[in-house]
């Protein structure tokens, strides 16, 4: 069997679709899309297509939509913009759980002069939402909240949360890049003012993302520059791959209800089997509000690291947190934020599905993971002393 992919919030494959409709720009299409010819200008047009795919999937306005380089410029831009626009507010809002792109954002900005509030968890990662809503005051710029956790796929109400924060004035920017192509995503019901995208999260390439900025909301570039992008994002545009984001976008929203369908099918099977098989293993986030394809288990009295070793050595392709944060052996902070003990937070492992996962792959690592984590309990002297 050729390698099992279910790190899927971390990267996806590029569609097929997606590749052949992007690969022409790198050869023969290669013109500049603000060119006065037409050689150039034609991709103009073909950037336009592509923008109104892409707020199709959100339920945009076309012009609502800035290409970036990813997600996290998506993110820088969308946060500097608010506080950049309401230079006498010093108060800023996000969650314990975000992703680094919006985390560090906020550590950094922590560092010059703003008055950072991190809004908790609870047990489950879900969102003390109380505890957000005392804490705005009339000094509050920004509220920063994902729609979806990329460690434990948990769905926060972002729906909700906007109906409080529009009616007091104040930015309401969402990291969105987990749940696009997951789950619906409409901005006219979840009435943020900014939502990240990124491309390679739902079968584009890697290097593209988009940020909507609702109409009328005040905005200042990141990347200043040409008159790009209608002089939101300087820079020459990545055509090819904002084509491929476009198409990505469309065939996403074409498919969402089949391919959730799916995920969450075999993201429950694996779940329900490891579980069973597996004693003391917890799923970490609250299971009635995950996105489809995402699961996060706790193997109690094992490294995270070790079990991911020896699934890659059967093909087996999962993460032990974000890509971000592995390599380190720190746990997860997404994890203690939900103040999961030490003993299991070690022994997480995230299981990301895509559209193109199939039962075959699940039985397989269903077969394959319950004698790890046995072999590597016996080693342990904690499960000794444990069990
Ligand atoms: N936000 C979330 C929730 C993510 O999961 C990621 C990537 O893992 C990012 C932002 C950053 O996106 P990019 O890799 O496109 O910069």
């Amino acid at each position: 069997m050729n390698s099992i992919y279910v790190d899927n919030n971390a990267t996806t494959k590029v569609d097929p679709k997606v590749l052949d409709a992007i690969l022409p720009y790198f050869s023969e299409l290669y013109g500049n899309p603000s060119s006065m010819h037409s050689f150039g200008g034609s991709n103009g047009q073909k950037i336009r297509q592509a923008r109104e795919k892409l707020a199709a999937l959100i339920n945009a306005l076309p012009d609502e939509i800035v290409f970036t380089s990813c997600g996290t410029e998506s993110d820088n831009t969308a946060i500097m913009a608010a506080v950049n626009s309401l230079p006498e507010k010093k108060h800023i809002i996000t969650t314990r759980v975000e992703h680094p792109a919006v985390k560090n954002m906020f550590e950094h900005l922590a560092q010059n002069n703003f008055n950072v509030t991190f809004v908790p968890v609870d047990k489950r990662g879900r969102l003390d939402l109380q505890y957000l809503y005392d804490k705005l005051s009339d000094d509050t710029a920004v509220v920063s909240i994902m729609w979806a956790n990329n460690e434990t796929g948990v769905v926060f109400p972002i729906e909700e949360i906007s109906q409080v924060l529009s009616k007091k004035g104040i930015v309401f920017h969402t990291d969105a890049v987990q749940a696009a192509g997951k789950v619906p995503i409409d901005v006219k019901k979840a009435k943020v003012d900014m939502l990240s995208l990124s491309g390679h999260k739902f079968h584009a390439p890697k290097g593209i993302g988009a940020l909507y900025v609702r109409k009328g909301t005040r905005f200042s570039p990141y990347l200043i520059g040409g008159h790009q992008e209608k002089g939101r994002r300087g820079g020459t545009e990545n055509v090819a791959s904002i084509i491929g984001m476009g198409e990505a976008g469309r065939l996403a929203l074409e498919e969402l209800d089949e391919t959730s369908r799916q995920m969450a099918k075999l993201r429950d099977k694996l779940e329900n089997e490891l579980l069973r098989r597996v004693p003391r293993s917890i799923v970490n986030g609250d299971t009635a509000n995950r996105l489809p394809g995402t699961t996060n288990i706790s193997f109690e009295f094992v490294e995270g690291e070790a079990i991911l070793l020896m699934l890659n050595e059967f093909g087996i392709c999962a993460s032990s947190g974000s890509a971000c944060t592995s390599g380190s052996l720190e746990p997860s902070h997404v994890l203690r934020a939900m103040g999961v003990p030490y003993t299991a937070a070690h022994g997480s492992i995230r299981f990301s599905l895509s559209k193109y996962n199939t039962e075959e792959e699940i039985d397989y690592i269903i077969e394959k993971l319950p004698p790890i984590i046995e072999r590597l309990r016996n080693m342990s002297p904690f499960w000794k002393e444990a069990s």
